[in-house]
């Protein structure tokens, strides 16, 4: 019998995170099992514009805990760099398929323009040592922050950010990336659940936010980030009431990139406050 909405939101979710298929640095395998230890019972990996975690692991129910096909699509919603996750997608869809490809060749020319720009700024050729960081996953402006670290540029992840690769720093490369509504399509294309991830991290005035949820729902989005790894308990409380608001399915993950990250650890973000619609209550 499968548990009563109350014992869902009770037992541990996490339905953001991620593997070395994107800028994590866990393994699929060994993200798994750290789950299993920290008890979670429903989990999705969602790499950034890919699923090939996915070719190591199998969505579906084991003893411990259930699996459902995730990803996090970056997109663009005006100026702002948007994310959304699908979430219990089929794997194997052509829609997913479709987007995924779309994302990645937009990966790889961001990525061949960001390493032009950091050799003009006399930091040397590094398209190649980069494209070694991040192995079979998705390439993203972390592995450029960890070649910059490696060579002695910066010192920290966060100071390559802030010196290089952030927003409207000088390594920046802005990309026209799919809109709300192309990757809307894809993930319900793929019998997806489409979730705004982590509302709270864009910074946006309330007018924005509400016409960001607006514009979402528009474009077919179904539910919202609720509660994430990075966001105080007063934002999570706000959500919660934008989410009842605009009728939302509600979503919770701790966006876990690596053991020790300064937000939360992977599964221990806080129960959906009272009055959400859990987003899994329509799988
Ligand atoms: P990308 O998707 O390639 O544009 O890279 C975005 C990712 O970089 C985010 O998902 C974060 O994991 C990471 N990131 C963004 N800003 C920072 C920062 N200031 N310091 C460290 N990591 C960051
Ligand atoms: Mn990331
Ligand atoms: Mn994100
Ligand atoms: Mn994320």
């Amino acid at each position: 019998m499968p548990p009563s909405r109350e014992g869902l939101v009770a037992m541990r979710v996490d339905l953001h995170t991620h593997t070395t298929m994107s800028d994590g640095t866990l393994t699929p395998r060994e993200l798994l099992e750290r789950a299993a230890a920290m008890s979670i019972r429903l989990l999705s990996v969602t790499d950034h514009d890919t699923v090939r975690a996915y070719s190591q692991l199998v969505p579906g129910a084991s003893d411990s805990l259930t699996l459902v096909g995730g990803v996090e699509f970056s997109t663009q919603w005006r100026r702002v760099g948007v994310h959304v996750l699908g979430l219990n997608v089929s794997l194997d869809s052509d829609a997913l398929g479709e987007g995924v490809r779309h994302q990645q060749a937009l990966r790889l020319e961001r990525a061949a323009r960001i390493a032009h720009r950091l050799e003009r700024l006399g930091l040397g050729a590094c398209l190649d040592r980069v494209r070694v960081l991040a192995g079979e996953g998705s390439i993203g402006r972390p592995h450029f922050a960890r070649h910059l670290v490696a060579i002695g540029a910066v010192s920290t992840l966060e100071q390559a950010f802030g010196k290089y690769l952030g927003a409207g720093r000088p390594a920046n490369v802005r990309l026209a990336w799919a809109s709300l509504g192309e990757v809307v399509g894809w993930i319900r294309g793929a019998g997806g659940t489409a979730v705004l991830a982590h509302p709270a991290k864009y910074r946006l005035t309330r007018t924005k936010l509400l016409a960001l949820l607006d514009d979402f729902i528009e474009a077919g989005g179904q539910g919202m980030e609720v509660v994430s790894g990075q966001q105080t308990g007063a934002q999570t409380r706000d959500l919660a009431s934008l989410c009842i608001e605009k009728r939302l399915l509600a979503s919770c993950g701790s966006d876990f990139h690596q053991p020790g990250q300064p937000w939360a650890e992977l599964g221990r973000v806080t129960a959906l406050p009272s009055g959400c619609r859990p987003v899994w209550d329509c799988w």
